[in-house]
């Protein structure tokens, strides 16, 4: 059974909204109050794939199913190789029109997958010409043979902004990633989320920059802020860092780039 009891923050207000009938978990809503006095009780997702890759939805059903769920921002990062980089400058008209329209921060993006680690650098910066503003890399899950090198090759690149689901990454590795600002991981997708708890000890051992991440490919996959806690103290975070990976980290890394 799923408890009920909120996560409280130091300066936190819970308020638990009406059940959502295609909610499979209450909404709840985390109103934090920074020093300006705004309130903040979005979620910032930075990983999901659109029917230009292998998603099931367009990218503005994510954006609409991504605003009911309380999102600020959510990136639309298709996989890509050197074969439908191209997808990056699809996916930007309809972001144009979304940002316009609803207050939802719809972010073209793109994630690079399962190419030779070599290539990682050269395939982040075309990306980033033709419009991506989110630069994923697809990292060295424990359920798929992504090519040995690609964490290495991804926390040495500038140009990436997260590793998705780095496996087993090491301490060097989470180290340059730290010196380089990229974020690593805590996957919400099923198989990827087996190296979580590796991932938060390490990034936690040396100071790296983590956030929470759907992946998502259905409807289903989307998630709220509630649901999103779980997984990242489920991976073993404390809680006083909640704040840190679900909101500040992922807020920062787009105020960077003046997207928010
Ligand atoms: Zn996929
Ligand atoms: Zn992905």
């Amino acid at each position: 059974m799923i408890s009920k009891k909120p996560v409280i923050w130091e300066g936190a207000k819970i308020e638990h909204c009406k059940l959502s009938p295609h909610l499979l978990y209450p909404q709840t809503i985390i109103n934090l109050t920074n020093k300006g006095g705004l309130s903040i009780n979005k979620r910032i997702d930075l990983h999901t794939h659109s029917i230009l890759s292998d998603g099931e939805l367009l990218p503005s059903e994510i954006a609409r199913r991504a605003c009911v769920l309380g999102h600020r921002a959510v990136a639309i990062t298709d996989h890509v190789d050197a074969t439908n980089l191209d997808c990056v400058s699809k996916v930007i008209d309809a972001v144009m029109d979304i940002r316009d329209n609803w207050s939802i921060e719809i972010i073209p993006g793109a994630e690079i997958t399962h190419v030779p680690a070599e290539i990682i650098p050269k395939l982040s910066q075309k990306a980033k010409k033709l419009g991506a503003e989110i630069i994923v890399i697809h990292g060295e899950t424990l359920v798929e043979p992504v090519i040995e090198g690609t964490n290495w090759s991804a926390v040495n690149c500038s140009d990436v902004d997260v590793l998705a689901h780095p496996g087993l990454i090491t301490i060097e590795e989470a180290e340059i990633a730290r010196e380089n600002e990229i974020a690593l991981e805590i996957s919400a997708r099923k198989g990827h989320s087996l190296g979580n708890g590796h991932v938060v000890k390490v990034a936690k051992e040396v100071g790296a920059d983590l956030v929470v991440d759907t992946d998502t490919h259905a409807p289903e996959d989307l998630i709220n802020c509630r649901m999103a806690s779980k997984i990242a103290l489920g991976a073993g975070l404390p809680r006083k860092d909640l704040k840190t990976v679900l909101w500040e980290t992922p807020l920062r890394i787009l105020k960077n780039k003046d997207i928010l």
